[in-house]
């Protein structure tokens, strides 16, 4: 095995292999880091204390109180693994003055940082994006078929008994996702791989983004879609474009949403409450929301009253404004359950995705791996370098 590589992750080592073998062994040597871990995220914790690390890991399933979190970062750790649950701002930040060096999110949403607090205390923290691109898309993607093909109520009718017969119609019919047009909401990394599966399945595409269009890959999806009309592998020539938010929602049928939480003030477009009692009265009645985003996004009142009152046809949710769901929740209303599916923030949880050591393919790794990035020093202690930082700009010369 290349023991440098594995050390030294992101510096180039090809000028002076031996030099590069003894900083590594140097470093691992002097490695003396503390880490706290608010949860456990597997196998990569490993990798940490084979350099020499302490790491403590909080022994719950459920997120630490912000008290203990403060607390272990007060007592001296240099390093924090957090997860999308654990409030991190400038109190955090303040308990840590001169020992707190990284925060590393498992998560690609970090909207549970506060990033103008870490810019102030010059904390950087890193994120895993990328690793669970496919996995979080085609999970709304599949949501999506779920609730569509209304597959909950027709196992429901199976394990209860209730199937007495093969009819044209009765009791229910879904619709399907082949041919129709969806509204991707969103079209940075999980949105533009939705796109694709979107493609295999013939579906139209409206494109929605106010700060990145990516006309290449739209162009070069168009591309691949006319070749398989024109190869007769798709019946219909199907379509992408980009267009306003308010025709991406009147003109489509399925609506997908793909975009970070914002809330107003930290975007000229935010996102909380996106989809509120206006916007979803725009939809068609026939048209079916899936949200794999946050759940702030959407307003859940004005979505529950939206099902109830069939402004809309159904809604596939994996994120809610509160998690977990609250018993109380308007979602879980018996009378809307045929046409509201649940999922528990579920959308990246698949085996590679989660807790690969590999930071080319698991959050997990990908986790670990932007610590160490951070508190090795590696890009010649250039934090503006380093891949997974999030808030480079707190760090640009
Ligand atoms: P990304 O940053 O690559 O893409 C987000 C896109 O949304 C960007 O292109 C941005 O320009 C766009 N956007 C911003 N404001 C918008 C607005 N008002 N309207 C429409 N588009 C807007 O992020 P990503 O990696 O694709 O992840 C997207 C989000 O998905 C994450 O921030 C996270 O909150 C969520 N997520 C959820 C799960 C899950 O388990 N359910 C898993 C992964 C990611």
């Amino acid at each position: 095995m290349d023991e440098a590589k594995s050390v030294v992750g992101g510096e180039d080592r090809s000028a002076h292999p031996q030099d590069f073998h003894a900083r590594a062994i140097e470093k691992i040597m002097t490695a003396k880091f503390r880490v706290f871990a608010t949860c456990d995220i597997g196998e990569a914790i490993q990798v940490l204390r084979d350099r020499g690390y302490q790491v403590e890991i909080y022994p719950n399933p459920e997120a630490p109180p912000k008290s203990l979190i403060v607390e272990k970062v007060r007592s001296g750790v240099h390093g924090l693994i957090t997860t999308l649950r654990d409030p991190i701002d400038a109190e955090v930040f303040e308990a840590g003055k001169g020992t707190l060096k990284a925060v590393a999110q498992i998560a690609v949403g970090f909207d549970n940082i506060n990033r103008a607090d870490a810019n102030r205390f010059k904390i950087p923290f890193t994120n895993t994006a990328d690793v669970l691109t496919e996995a979080t898309a085609e999970f709304a993607f599949f949501m999506m078929g779920m609730l569509a093909r209304r597959m909950w109520s027709a196992e429901h009718l199976t394990r209860e008994n209730r199937w007495g017969y093969w009819h044209p119609f009765l009791p229910f019919l879904g619709d399907e996702v082949t041919g129709k047009t969806i509204a991707i909401i969103g079209t940075g990394r999980i949105g533009l791989a939705m796109i694709k599966k979107c493609a295999g399945f013939d579906m139209n595409m409206l494109c929605y983004d106010p700060a990145y269009e990516n006309h290449d890959y739209v162009k070069a999806i168009q591309e691949t879609m006319d070749l398989r009309h024109a190869r007769g592998i798709s019946r219909d020539r199907n379509w992408i474009k980009y267009v306003p938010f308010e025709q991406a929602l009147r003109e489509a049928d399925f609506v997908s949403v793909h975009v970070p939480l914002l809330r107003e003030g930290e975007s000229k477009t935010p996102t909380f409450h996106l989809f509120n009692e206006q916007t979803l009265r725009m939809m068609k009645p026939a048209a079916f929301l899936v949200n794999t985003s946050r759940g702030p996004v959407v307003d859940e009142s004005a979505l529950a009253k939206s099902l109830r009152e069939n402004w809309i046809a159904g809604a596939a949710l994996d994120v809610y404004e509160r998690e977990p769901l609250p018993a109380d929740s308007l979602l879980r209303d018996p009378a809307i359950a045929d046409r509201c599916r649940l999922m528990p923030h579920f959308a990246s949880a698949a085996r590679i995705t989660r807790l690969s050591t590999d930071p080319n393919q698991g959050m997990a790794g990908r986790c670990v791996q932007g610590l160490i990035d951070v508190l090795e020093r590696n890009y010649g202690g250039d934090v503006a370098r380093m891949p997974y930082v999030v808030n480079k700009e707190a760090f640009n010369k």
